[in-house]
């Protein structure tokens, strides 16, 4: 990966007016753009309008999660076969939110592994301790697991489109987070090191990269970007006014 990705997750935020704006402005400071592998993730619905504002940018589509299922009476779920209508590259899987609102398991988090192998989208995996196993020491274990249960009897070793995103749940949103008003870099740094070391250890796919993702803002961004074997950033409040998300994105000096 040449240039780091960045992907801006709009979580459930924007309207038309939002997007139209927010476009607008991003490709007026398009100069910056060129320096990074932009990708938008915005509310699903938005997608197809989105996608005819970028079409002449080097700006990509992310979407936020599928469903396990391609098709059937599962109401209000959106399945891979339809995401292939549009112009989309990467899908987030495992995001702490749908583990938390919506009781996702490793077990769906992998058959939607397996979909996205079969229908050729890139994976943006999400992986992370939550505060209590961070406080007890717990993260490196916590990671094993989730690595061993989602890599393990999967042909996706031999893809080299993976993208694994280190997202320690207790640093995501800080706003709304008061425990992790101050990100723990030297331990970001100790995880992703591990993850790295330990993908290469079990001889899975050695292509793939790792990105981090919570509470990335203009304070700590380039720490995190540059962080050994870190290939980009995922990143949510802080994308979302476009003003301050260009800011943040000029404020970086890749080392
Ligand atoms: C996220 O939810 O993936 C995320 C990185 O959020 P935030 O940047 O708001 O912590």
């Amino acid at each position: 990966m040449k240039h780091k990705l960045i992907i801006c997750n709009w979580k459930l935020n924007g309207n038309k007016n939002f997007i139209k704006k927010y476009i607008k402005y991003l490709i007026k400071n398009y100069f910056i753009l060129n320096l990074f592998k932009l990708s938008i993730a915005p509310p699903i619905i938005y997608i197809d309008y989105i996608s005819k504002l970028i079409k002449n940018y080097n700006i990509t589509l992310t979407v936020q999660n599928i469903d396990k299922h391609i098709q059937g009476a599962y109401t209000g779920e959106i399945s891979i076969k339809m995401i292939k209508d549009f112009n989309i590259k990467y899908i987030i899987l495992g995001h702490s939110e749908q583990i938390k609102y919506h009781n996702e398991t490793l077990k769906d988090i992998f058959k939607k592994i397996i979909l996205l192998q079969k229908y050729n989208f890139v994976p943006i995996i999400c992986i992370g301790e939550n505060y209590n196993e961070y406080k007890n020491k717990l993260s490196i274990k916590t990671c094993k697991k989730q690595i061993n249960y989602l890599f393990k009897n999967n042909n996706i070793i031999n893809n080299k489109n993976i993208i694994l995103a280190y997202e320690p749940i207790w640093a995501i949103n800080s706003k709304n987070n008061n425990k992790s008003n101050l990100l723990n870099i030297k331990h970001i740094t100790k995880i992703i090191k591990f993850i790295k070391n330990y993908l290469n250890k079990i001889n899975y796919n050695k292509n793939i990269k790792i990105i981090y993702g919570g509470s990335v803002n203009t304070d700590n961004i380039n720490i995190l970007i540059n962080i050994k074997n870190i290939s980009g950033l995922l990143i949510g409040t802080a994308s979302w006014n476009i003003k301050n998300f260009i800011f943040l994105l000029k404020s970086i000096k890749l080392k």
